[in-house]
């Protein structure tokens, strides 16, 4: 078997991108591979908002956010709970990229022309002590472009690399073995897919027309998590956040299926924390899909009401954006797969934004006129709009008794009372008089309006949520959404894979959400969010800069 490059990837997402453009520019020849056509070449980057995590950047600086590297650690680690043997590679990778968030990260990308939006947002607020879950502040920086701004920047060097000569892109090449010699990863073999003219996003047929074995020095797996199998997440879902949902909704395209893991594990590669997963519970039906079950994740600001199934408030601190995972177990503890918000209109129009590139054309589209609308309109955003007037789970009325009857309709069980809703609203809404209260959710939404970026374009002024004003009233039914993977396989700093005996596989390397975005698992059990993208670029770098030099 000749080589026919110095290293091959799989997989055409952000760390398949980061890694080949890595290995090009270091001389070497490299192949990537993908399952999907040429049409998907970023894979899940390009659907994302391009949301990165940075530390003591320039846009913090200018909204007067005081962060540094301790503080970003302590967060991190507070979050990640790291407290198993097999967390030690994960753990160093953490601690390697909060040092790359807070120093290299952003000149980095700004040297290759990369653009971020001004206002930097809080994700995962926590709500815990300083100690505990979260971000203590601000950090997720929107990718100016969102998702396809950031696939451009590494889309641009690849295309650039193969006019060199350097880099060769095989599409609908599916591996389906990773090929070994005395241990050692010598090649891949797999599946020549039909070419397809499909739609990005769309799932592509899986008819096979061929075959293909190909050798290289060196194989790095750049596949992605599991989040479009269902059936994996379910079968991997860990006891702590109950049993898995009946019902979910899928916030990643069908590609994301997961194979490559098993295919690793069967050529010696060890997986670790295959229970950690990092799934939302603010899922919507999309009403305009693109992929199977496709499934909208909303990014809350503070202010809506949370209920579950049953009608009970959720208890403190699990308030819209605060703390994810611990939000999934209360649900699934209730024994119901969902749960609701109750808003109004004001705080629709202000704090409702919808993950994903499409669904914020402004940013994705780089129109500051169209972004100024967004802070000015007394609508929400298009796409918001779009679904509360379209969107299976949102319901619309003027007065809280129909509110809840709508609810109750939806979901057709009856479970909610109209009364005892009231009773909880009315009660918070009677700790509104005061600029103090007792109410912590109320205390947060004071807390984010002393921070400028959420006063100006995030956090809704408080107020009555039935107050006629600032009606109609809003109910959205919230489903659970699968996203991403945080355990994955084994690495050392160099991406080198492990193998079940402790040692790295000779020839074996593995960058992104496959590795659980460094190491095996670099978040622990939480994120603290806009870490995904920076996971892939930190081990798509860290993997293919490795890979060249041991290619000598
Ligand atoms: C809607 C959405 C919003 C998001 N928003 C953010 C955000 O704001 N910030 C953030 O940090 N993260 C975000 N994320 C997460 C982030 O986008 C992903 O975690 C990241 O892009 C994963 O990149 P990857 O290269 O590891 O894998 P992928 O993007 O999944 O790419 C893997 C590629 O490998 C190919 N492949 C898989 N198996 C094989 C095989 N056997 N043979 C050949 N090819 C194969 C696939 O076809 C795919 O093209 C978002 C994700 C989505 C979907």
């Amino acid at each position: 078997m000749a080589d026919e490059a110095d290293v091959i990837v799989v997989g055409a997402g952000l760390a398949g991108l980061v890694a080949a453009t890595e290995i090009a520019e270091a001389g070497k020849r490299v192949l990537v591979l993908d399952q999907e056509g040429e049409q998907s070449l970023g894979g899940q980057a390009f659907w994302s908002l391009g949301g990165l995590f940075l530390v003591d950047s320039p846009e913090q600086r200018r909204l007067n956010i005081r962060d540094s590297f301790d503080l970003a650690w302590q967060d991190w680690q507070g979050t990640a709970g790291f407290d198993r043997d097999e967390d030690h590679w994960p753990k160093r990778w953490a601690e390697a990229y909060v040092a790359f968030a807070a120093s290299e990260k952003r000149d980095w990308l700004c040297a290759m022309g990369h653009r971020i939006f001004p206002v930097v947002g809080w994700a995962e607020r926590g709500g815990y002590d300083a100690l505990g879950h979260g971000n203590s502040v601000p950090r997720f920086h929107v990718t100016w472009g969102t998702g396809p701004g950031i696939v451009e920047v590494f889309a641009r060097r690849a295309r650039e690399a193969e006019k060199r000569g350097r880099l060769s892109f095989r599409f609908r090449h599916r591996v389906d073995a990773l090929v070994t010699v005395n241990g050692a990863v010598t090649g891949v073999s797999g599946a020549i897919l039909e070419p397809t003219s499909i739609v990005r996003g769309q799932s592509s047929p899986r008819t096979v027309i061929g075959d293909f074995t190909l050798g290289a020095q060196a194989v790095i797996v750049a596949s992605g998590g599991i989040g479009g199998n269902h059936d994996l997440v379910r079968q991997n879902w860990p006891a702590r956040l109950g049993r898995a949902p009946r019902r979910m909704v899928a916030g990643v395209p069908a590609h994301v299926d997961g194979r490559m893991i098993a295919i690793s594990e069967t050529a010696g590669a060890r997986l670790i924390n295959r229970d950690r997963m990092w799934h939302y519970v603010e899922g919507l039906e999309n009403w305009d899909p693109i992929w199977p079950n496709h499934g909208i994740r909303i990014l809350p600001g503070p202010s809506s009401m949370w209920f579950d199934a049953r009608g009970r408030r959720l208890p403190a601190p699990l308030y819209p954006g605060y703390d994810t995972l611990g939000q999934l177990a209360h649900i699934m503890a209730s024994g119901y797969d969902y749960s609701w918000f109750i808003l109004t209109q004001s705080i629709i129009k202000k704090e409702f934004a919808l993950s994903g590139s499409e669904q914020n054309p402004d940013l994705t589209g780089k129109s500051w006129r169209q972004v100024l609308r967004r802070a000015t309109n007394k609508a929400a955003p298009g796409p918001v709009e779009a679904f509360k007037r379209q969107g299976r789970d949102f319901i619309v009325r003027d007065t809280l008794e129909d509110l809840v009857a709508g609810m109750n309709a939806l979901v057709g069980d009856g479970l909610l009372d109209a009364g005892e809703i009231r009773r909880q609203i009315e009660a918070r809404d009677r700790e509104l008089d005061n600029p103090f209260t007792k109410d912590s959710q109320v205390m947060g939404i004071h807390n984010a309006r002393n921070y400028l970026g959420d006063k100006l374009i995030r956090t809704a002024k408080p107020h009555r949520i039935l107050d006629p004003a600032h009606g109609p009233l809003i109910a959205v039914r919230l489903n659970i959404l699968t996203r991403k993977t945080l355990g994955g396989l084994e690495t050392d700093l160099d991406a080198r894979v492990f193998g079940t005996n402790g040692q790295p596989i000779e020839g074996l390397y593995a960058a992104g959400e496959v590795s659980g975005f460094g190491g095996g698992g670099m978040h622990g059990y939480r994120a603290l969010e806009g870490t995904f993208l920076g996971g892939c670029l930190f081990s798509g770098r860290n993997a293919g800069r490795a890979a060249a030099r041991a290619v000598g």
